[in-house]
Order: structure tokens, then sequence, then C-alpha cells
């Protein structure tokens, strides 16, 4: 290593390090007091159905850093990852993500909505994980019917039976599983059956290959095929373009997330544009 000209930070020349040791201990500091004083903040994007209209939407966490402006989770979630603070950032934004929840319930405009929330296997992983999402629906009032989490694929590659009896007991009280990124990970297909899934999502790498790479297509026509004939819901992520909505839904696939609908927003900015888009459907 050599230490950096003019700085105080040490560096370790190696290409397979993405951070420095001292700039993660110091992201790790940050992130911190980032939730000591509140400056995570959930953007909230649409998920729209085959008419239209707006069903759902997923929370996605952004850092509201004090120098560095808006900064958006692939700069800092891995870093939680490995330190742990995704425990407690995660349930920093399902209990915000159930307090929204609980507001909208009592609008009967926004009463029917699914609010999405990413659990890091890390998180999800813990002993007390299902305990915690009980006390945070007790502390926020939330419906548990309406709080969809999105798990990854990771969880299937060890203690798959923990795994698949914690989904049961939060599936017991009406929550909903969807797998994101599905695809992606390397999972075990013969788990898929046996895990109390609602939904299936397609990742947007396979989303941006429609139009350009048929052998992606008909995979993406396989994962509709399996979702339909496991009576799971599926939705694409990551749909931008007319072509892309088109091919999704002449195969089947009618919930959608992506740029062409919005992009993940701010609640403000949410409510604005899926009230404006309720004025135009009447
Ligand atoms: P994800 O859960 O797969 O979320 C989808 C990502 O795709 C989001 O990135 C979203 O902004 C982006 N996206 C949506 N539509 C489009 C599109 O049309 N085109 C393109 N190019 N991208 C689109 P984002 O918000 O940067 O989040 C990245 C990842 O960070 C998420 O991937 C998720 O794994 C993680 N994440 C976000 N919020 C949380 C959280 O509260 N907890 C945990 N554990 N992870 C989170
Ligand atoms: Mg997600
Ligand atoms: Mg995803
Ligand atoms: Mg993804």
């Amino acid at each position: 290593y050599a230490k950096d000209a003019g700085g105080n930070e040490v560096r370790f020349f190696e290409p397979a390090m993405k951070t420095t040791v001292t700039a993660r201990a110091t992201l790790d500091s940050e992130l911190h007091e980032a939730l000591k004083h509140n400056q995570f903040v959930l953007h909230y994007q649409p998920q729209v159905n085959g008419q239209g209209q707006v069903v759902g939407a997923e929370a996605l966490i952004r850092w509201q850093h004090p120098v560095r402006g808006l900064l958006p989770p692939a700069g800092f979630i891995e870093v939680a990852e490995q330190t742990g603070l995704i425990v407690p950032i995660g349930l920093w934004a399902l209990e915000e993500a159930c307090r929204q929840l609980d507001r909208w319930s009592r609008d009967a405009r926004y009463a029917d909505l699914i609010l999405s929330v990413n659990v890091s296997a890390r998180q999800f992983r813990r002993h007390d994980f299902a305990e915690e999402v009980r006390n945070v629906l007790i502390r926020t009032g939330a419906n548990p019917t309406r709080l969809k989490l999105e798990l990854t694929e990771s969880l299937l590659h060890d203690k798959v039976n923990e795994t698949i009896s914690k989904m049961k007991s939060l599936a017991a009280i009406g929550i909903q599983f969807s797998m994101d990124d599905f695809g992606t990970g390397f999972s075990s297909l013969s788990y898929m059956a046996q895990l109390p899934l609602n939904q299936l999502k397609i990742d947007k790498f396979f989303v941006h290959c429609i139009g350009i790479n048929a052998k992606v297509e008909l995979i993406i026509q396989t994962i509709i095929g399996m979702a339909r004939n496991l009576d799971l819901e599926v939705v694409a992520e990551g749909v931008e373009t007319g072509a892309q909505l088109a091919f999704l839904q002449t195969h089947g696939c009618n919930l959608c997330q992506g740029y062409l609908f919005g992009k993940p927003m701010t609640l403000p900015h949410f409510e604005a544009q899926f009230e404006r888009r309720l004025a135009s459907i009447r």
C-alpha cells in the first residue's frame, strides 16, 4: 500500500477492492450519523397494471447527505450490508413505509395500494426479523395485507428451511412476498414451490434485452409462464419503452414498473402523479 500524496488516506492497490479500508470506515461512521440524524428518505416508484392504473409502489431508499446531496443506494447499501448497519437501516425503511401505508389507508383513493419494501438477506436472516416486522406493524398500525416484502434469491443458498418458516409466519398475518431480481441469482428452482411467494419480479437486465436479444426474450416468456403456472403474480422492473411494454403485455406480464411510468419520486411527487392519473382515467 502507499500513502496518498497530501492526504491521510491509506490506499491498497488491489483492483478487486472497490472501496479502500479507510473510505469504508468513514462511510460506516457517516451512516451511523445518517441514522441518528434522520438523513434517509424513501422515494416511491409506481407499479402499473394492464389498464394503466397504479396498483402499488416500491419504496426505495435514498440518503440525503449533508454535503454530497441525494445519494442512491448503490453507493451505501453494499457497505451497510458488510458492516451490518443494513439491519437498522432496513428497519427504518420498513417502519417509514408502514407509516405511509397507514396514512394511505385513511384515504379511499390510496387505500388499496400495495407498498413493496426491499429486505436484504442479512436483515431477513436475523433471528428476530419476524418479530421486528410484527412490532413495526403494531407501532404504525399498517395493514399487513398491503405490505409486500421483496426478497432476493441469495436467501435460497443455505438455511432454506429457516427462510421458509420465517416467510410462512409472516404470510400467516397477511404479508406478501416478491422474489426480486428474479433470474439473476442462482436460486434452486426446487425451492420455488415451497416458498409462500406471491410475486416474481423480472429483473431489468432481462427487460432491457427486449428487442435486442431473442434468447433473453425466450427466457422472459419462460419466467412469465412459470409464474403463471405457479399462480404467482409477475411484475417487470426497468420498463423504459413502449416496445418493452408491448412485448411484456403480449406475453402475459401485466404489472410493470419503470421509467416509462415514472422514476422513483418523493412522496409529494408520487401523490401528485397518482392523482393526475386518477383524474385522467375518470
Ligand atoms: P431493486 O430493488 O431491484 O430496485 C430497482 C432499481 O431499479 C431501483 O434502483 C430503481 O430506481 C431502478 N429502476 C426502476 N425503474 C427503472 C428503469 O426504468 N430503468 C432503470 N435503468 N432503472 C430503473 P435504486 O433505487 O437505485 O435501488 C437500487 C437497489 O438498492 C434496489 O434494487 C435494492 O436492491 C436496493 N435498495 C433500495 N432501497 C432499499 C431498502 O430500503 N433496503 C434494502 N435492503 N435495499 C434497498
Ligand atoms: Mg426491489
Ligand atoms: Mg429489483
Ligand atoms: Mg434489480
